[in-house]
């Protein structure tokens, strides 16, 4: 089978990645050069930030992300030499509205990557010494892990260029669909190429909205934009992520620290904003001291993919009055949780698309159960 993705960020890789290791023919388009977007800017929680505010449905992709990636890193680092580096660092939340939901949430999910605990200073101190000693309290959660989104994208990207049944073309901007008797019959590219396959999957983030507009149903999502700054530390300096007040710091192997961010509606802009460089920093202080002394070496923005309830549409695309696309799929509107839930989308499209028994129930995903 021939299966065309239109996007190279993580849904469209993974995407590809599952299709191709399944024995599918694949060609992934990208307008830019792959993984360069909303995948690259990401911080790589492996879990939404804080996963009780979220409906069921993004926890129950949510949930194989780290245990996923881990499963397919022997197979990328042994084809590509490159480690995907997911660093199992823990995260402390520090909202103490939020402590008693979270234990409870905690306790009643049975999912032992997400078993919470109630720290008090010394127990802080001792977790994350580099923690303000003016917090008193946290809610810990040991097995909370994140990855190193720019380095998965980068293994990914090594790893379908290396397989004969993948074939990546960057720099080619999808604009329109050609439709004849219920099928797509091809993908038209800038240039006018005409792109053919059997199957076709829209995997476009913030921008799927824009390639929904030819049929008669709409993909509401839009851009949000989301800022970030790094700042590099020695390795190990910070040892476990922190999070408050929906701003987080999250630390890599090599020591870098990462600090996000905001949540803007600007339209398709990615430019830096200072002032809100300055809250992260200033916020980034108050959490962890000692970061005053270690330079910023980066910033900046990226677009999620945001739809109203965070729920991603993946499957089929849904009917139209008078016309009922039988090749085209969606898996697209991801918004804060994408990189988490990317293995468990990719592997649940992959699912649909080739009839196999499916991972999850896919009834809260189902374009045709939400687009009109
Ligand atoms: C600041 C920030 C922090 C985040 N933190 C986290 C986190 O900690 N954990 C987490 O799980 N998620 C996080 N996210 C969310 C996550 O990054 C996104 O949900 C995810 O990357 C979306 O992946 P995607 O592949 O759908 O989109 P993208 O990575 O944006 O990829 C879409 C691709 O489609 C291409 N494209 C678009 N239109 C066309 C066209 N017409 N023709 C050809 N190609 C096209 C684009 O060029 C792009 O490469 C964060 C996002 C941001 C911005």
């Amino acid at each position: 089978m021939k299966v065309l993705i239109v996007g190279g960020g993580i849904i469209g890789l993974l995407s590809a990645l599952e299709l191709s290791q399944a024995g599918c023919n694949v060609t992934i388009l990208d307008k830019q050069d792959f993984g360069q977007a909303a995948s690259w800017a990401g911080g790589g929680i492996l879990s939404p930030m804080y996963p009780w505010r979220y409906p069921d449905a993004v926890n129950q992709l949510a949930r194989f992300g780290k245990s996923m990636y881990q499963q397919w890193q022997p197979l990328l680092q042994q084809a590509t030499g490159l480690d995907i580096e997911i660093n199992p660092s823990g995260m402390l939340i520090l909202d103490e509205a939020d402590f008693n939901t979270g234990l409870g949430w905690a306790a009643h999910d049975h999912d032992l990557q997400q078993s919470a605990q109630l720290l008090d200073d010394s127990a802080l101190n001792s977790i994350n010494p580099r923690l303000n000693p003016r917090i008193t309290q946290g809610l810990w959660f040991p097995q909370l892990a994140n990855i190193r989104n720019p380095r998965l994208l980068k293994t990914l990207i090594t790893f379908l260029k290396q397989q004969p049944n993948v074939r990546m073309q960057p720099f080619t901007t999808v604009q329109r669909f050609e439709v004849k008797n219920n099928s797509i019959r091809a993908v038209v590219d800038e240039k006018g190429t005409h792109w053919q396959a059997d199957q076709y999957v829209i995997a476009t983030g913030a921008w799927s909205g824009l390639l929904s507009e030819q049929f008669e149903w709409h993909i509401p999502v839009k851009p949000i934009q989301g800022q970030m700054i790094l700042f590099k530390a020695p390795a190990q300096w910070l040892p476990s992520m922190v999070m408050h007040q929906g701003i987080y710091l999250i630390p890599r192997l090599d020591g870098h620290i990462v600090c996000g961010s905001s949540t803007d509606d600007l339209g398709f802009n990615t430019d830096v904003n200072s002032e809100i460089g300055l809250k992260l920093q200033q916020t980034a202080y108050q959490l962890i001291p000692g970061l005053q002394d270690m330079p910023i070496a980066h910033a900046w923005a990226g677009l999620r993919p945001g739809v109203p309830d965070g729920v991603p549409y993946i499957g089929k695309a849904p009917p139209g009055q008078s016309q009922q696309l039988n090749n085209l799929w969606l898996n697209c509107g991801h918004f804060r949780n994408g990189l988490v839930m990317a293995p468990a989308s990719a592997r649940l499209l992959k699912q649909q698309i080739l009839g196999e028994t499916l991972m999850v129930d896919e009834a809260a995903y189902l374009p045709a159960n939400r687009l009109s």
